[in-house]
This record gives structure tokens, sequence and C-alpha cells, in this order.
């Protein structure tokens, strides 16, 4: 049976470049940071998102925890989005390893929070209060849709930050898909987050690993951070090797990704009982929702997996389709013929 795996950009199998570049790769203890190929991916990202010094984690739930370690004691405050990746897929491990409180703040479609809620969230010093000290964003933002938050925004957010003495981490998991949506580099992205955490195993394909990058005094932290969670890895250039191969020529193939983003998204909101924001599939990321008397979103799922067409219910009415490297236009024509012989 054909399978078409919408689940996540996270099924992404390395390329064979990939696999060569494994197999040959340079390797020295990465905890001694004598790493060559390790140092190199390292140089390659800072460079990229134009901050001085960069940091390989194990996975981006690693880099935000780290991230988060970083800038926050026991009992700082940090303010999210009440859809942010960290505050529901992360087993609240800021709080339950970091003494990190997390004050919510609703997101909207865009993404984005009102800077206005943000400012009301904030801390005035008081015995009783936490004290707030870092506002977290994401970019592109997963459950919303994949949306992306643009440099306009940040910007805003930057004023606003500095204005209250605050830091600002950016959960970039997908930053490179927001980049090549708004044609714009991930360093303008970067340009007001303190720090910024992108994942290589998502739609850029590599099998492991992510990255953590800000000033060189935040990253030497960081790296302390990245020890007592248990995150420092030794010959870590065979995981690095994949890393350079994904920064280098996995970036701008993401477009396709996005067109076959948008072919499905608008496939789908052809089908009876289907309800879809196209204005929100701006990248990589499918949202939709079902509104049917006769099946739910699980059920749904399960019948579509029985013909070989695998994606995810998030919780409610909503599911979720990613579309990735190994994803062509005749595997998204094949699972909207599928779907629509089930609904119509
Ligand atoms: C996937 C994801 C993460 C976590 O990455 P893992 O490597 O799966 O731990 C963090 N933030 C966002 C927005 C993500 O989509």
């Amino acid at each position: 049976m054909k399978i078409v795996d919408l689940r996540s950009d996270t099924v992404t199998k390395p390329t064979p470049e990939m696999r060569r570049a494994m197999a040959e790769a340079e390797v020295g203890d990465d905890v001694f940071g004598e790493d060559p190929t390790v140092n190199r991916l390292q140089e390659m990202a800072a460079e990229r998102l134009d901050k001085e010094a960069c940091l390989l984690v194990a996975s981006g739930t690693m880099g935000n925890l780290v991230s988060l370690l970083t800038h926050c004691g026991r009992g700082d405050e940090v303010i999210l989005g009440d859809n942010a990746h960290t505050y529901n897929y992360e087993q609240g491990g800021i709080a339950a390893l970091g003494g990190i409180h997390p004050r919510v703040v609703p997101n909207l479609p865009d993404g984005t929070m009102n800077l206005d809620d943000i400012e009301a969230a904030i801390r005035p010093e008081n015995i009783h209060f936490p004290r707030t000290r870092l506002i977290a964003v994401e970019n592109t933002h997963n459950r919303m849709g994949g949306v992306v938050l643009t440099p306009g925004y940040m910007a805003s957010l930057g004023d606003l930050a500095r204005r209250h003495g605050l830091r600002i981490h950016l959960d970039g998991a997908r930053i490179f898909n927001a980049s090549v949506a708004l044609g714009v580099p991930a360093a303008d992205l970067a340009r007001d987050a303190d720090s910024v955490m992108f994942c290589l195993s998502k739609g850029l394909s590599a099998p492991v690993g992510s990255l953590v990058c800000g000033s060189a005094d935040f990253i030497a932290e960081a790296t302390r951070a990245r020890k007592v969670v248990g995150g420092g890895m030794r010959q870590a250039g065979i995981i690095a090797a994949a890393g350079i191969v994904a920064l280098n020529s996995m970036v701008d193939r993401l477009a396709e990704d996005h067109a076959n983003a948008r072919f499905l998204a608008e496939g789908l909101a052809e089908f009876p009982g289907v309800a879809i924001d196209l204005g929100s599939v701006q990248t990589d990321i499918v949202i939709f929702a079902l509104h049917r008397p006769d099946m739910t979103p699980q059920q749904l799922a399960e019948i579509m997996a029985e013909r070989g067409v695998l994606f995810l219910p998030i919780g409610g009415d909503r599911m979720r389709m990613v579309t990735h490297y190994g994803i062509e236009r005749e595997d998204i024509a094949y699972a909207l013929e599928q779907i629509r012989q089930v609904l119509a």
C-alpha cells in the first residue's frame, strides 16, 4: 500500500548526502569542545542567524529548556502564548525541572500575542509577585497552523522587552520555513531575540539535533545547562555532519513543501464538513477542522490510516497535516483523492 505520511516533518529521513557526510565526519570529544564537525556546524549556524555563538543540543525540547534555564532562575516568570509548544508539548519541563513560572497570554490566529496583553502581564516589583524575566515567542507557530511572525512584529516586541528590561527567547523550531515564506533572512527574524532555538530534524530532514544561538556569554552558560540535563554528547560530529548538509542544501527547498501545503489546503477546503482558514496556511502545516455528525477527527484519522494517509488529530475538532521532503505533489493528489472518497 502507498503511504503518505503527513503526521509531521519530523518523519523525514536523512538524505544520501547526509549519510555520506556522517560516515566521513571528523570527530572529537564535544564535551571538551574538541569535535571539529560540531564546532563547524555551530559557527555556520551563528553566521546564519547573526549571533555570536551557537550550541548543538539533542532536540528542540532540550534547546528550549536549556535556553529558559539559562535566562531564568527558580521562581522567575516567563510570558508565553497559551498555544506555545513550550507550554503545551514539553511536559511543563521549565516548571518541573527549572522552577520557572509560566504566565500565559492568548495567542492570536496570526501566532502573535497582543503587545498590550504582554505589557499587562509584566509584574511590577512587589514582594508577593514572581519576577518577570523573559518573553517567549514561536516562529513559525505550530499550533496556530505554521503561521509566520514578521520582522515588524519582532521589532515591536524587542522595543517592549527593552523598555521593561526583559529578554526574548524565540522558539524557531521552523525559523527557516518562516524565512523562506517571508523571503527574508532568518537573521532578520532573530535580530530582536536574545536566544533562538531551531531544529535540524524537522523540514531540514537531519536525523537528530537542534541549535541554540545567542551571545557568547549566553551560550557559555547554556553549555552548563545542557550538561546538567544530560545533553553533553561526545563524538557528536556524526550528528553535526548531517546538520551541516541540512543548512547547506535543505533550506531553499522548503518552498516546495509550502506549495504542496497550499495545494493540500485548497483541496481540503472543497470537501463537505471541512473548515479551514486558508490564510493560516503560510508554510508546511495545514490545520483544519471536521464538522460532521457522523465522524470524529479520530475516526477520520483511523479510516485514512487504513488507506495509507497518515495525519494527527490535535484536540477538539482539529487535525494537522504537515508536508515535507519526500512528499511530492502527486502524493498530495493521492491523499486528497483518498479523503474525497471517504468524505464525499
Ligand atoms: C517540534 C517542536 C519543538 C520540539 O522539538 P523536538 O525536537 O521534537 O523536541 C519545539 N517547538 C516547536 C514549535 C516545535 O514544533
